[in-house]
């Protein structure tokens, strides 16, 4: 081996821990906000974001993440840091690039959710927080049940090619045609938000691949991996 190779073997292990411990002091910062409420309380909207984003990336993605890993899909996600098995085989600079591959991804999920709402409000819709079990939030409650409880932005009255069918959801934010009444008075708005819910997790697993995923996976949703594993009845399809 020759001295050069030696410096470059000193160089990538300085590397990987300087990688290492700014990735450990972002999950730490990201943990720690996610789990203190009176901290919580005092920060940000985009810090009470991210904070969700970490509850999302590391718990809620589970049952999904097995769905779509029955799927044939196991390839393209994220290694799975809350399954023993999947991490002791990693090393220990592997294990950080799957940390920051999942928090990546949530943040994708949030950043494209954010954009999405943005232009949808520009354009004149109104967008409103509505939990996974369809109740919407008033816009007073907006900030705290962002941060502590499992829902969506709804944008109804989305007249454009970005919501599909009866709606299309975007990282956490569904746009729809539908008005705000239309949307709060449908028989079905529980089933739909736990629906439009799983795809959201879906973009969380997936980030920027998700549009190409989904895409790749056909046009009939009965036959769409993405629309079967966020459960066909409650997205309103009639698959026999
Ligand atoms: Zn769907």
């Amino acid at each position: 081996m020759s001295g050069l190779s030696a410096a470059t073997g000193k160089d990538h292990r300085r590397r990987y821990r300087v990688f290492l411990i700014s990735a450990l002091c972002a999950i730490v910062v990201w943990g720690s906000a996610a789990l203190s409420p009176a901290h919580t309380r005092h920060l940000t909207d985009a810090t009470d974001e991210r904070a969700t984003a970490h509850e999302v990336a590391f718990s809620h993605t589970q049952p999904m993440r097995k769905a779509l890993s029955a799927h044939g899909l196991k390839n393209e996600l994220c290694p799975d840091l809350n399954d023993p098995a999947s991490v002791a085989p990693l090393r220990i600079e592997q294990q950080a690039i799957a940390a920051t591959c999942v928090i990546e991804r949530a943040g994708f999920a949030l950043v494209q959710g954010h954009t999405m709402k943005t232009h949808a409000q520009d354009s004149g819709a109104q967008c409103m927080w509505v939990t996974r079990e369809g109740k919407a939030v008033e816009p007073a409650q907006q900030a705290t049940f962002n941060n502590l409880s499992e829902g969506m932005w709804v944008c109804t009255g989305v007249e454009s090619i970005w919501a599909q069918r009866g709606g299309t959801a975007y990282g956490n934010t569904f746009l729809t045609p539908m008005s705000r009444k239309e949307f709060l008075q449908r028989a079905s708005t529980t089933q739909l938000m736990e629906h439009e819910y799983q795809h959201y997790l879906q973009w969380t697993l997936l980030g920027d691949k998700f549009a190409t995923l989904y895409a790749l996976a056909g046009s009939n949703p009965c036959n769409n991996v993405f629309e079967r594993t966020a459960n066909l009845d409650d997205g309103g399809y009639s698959c026999s």
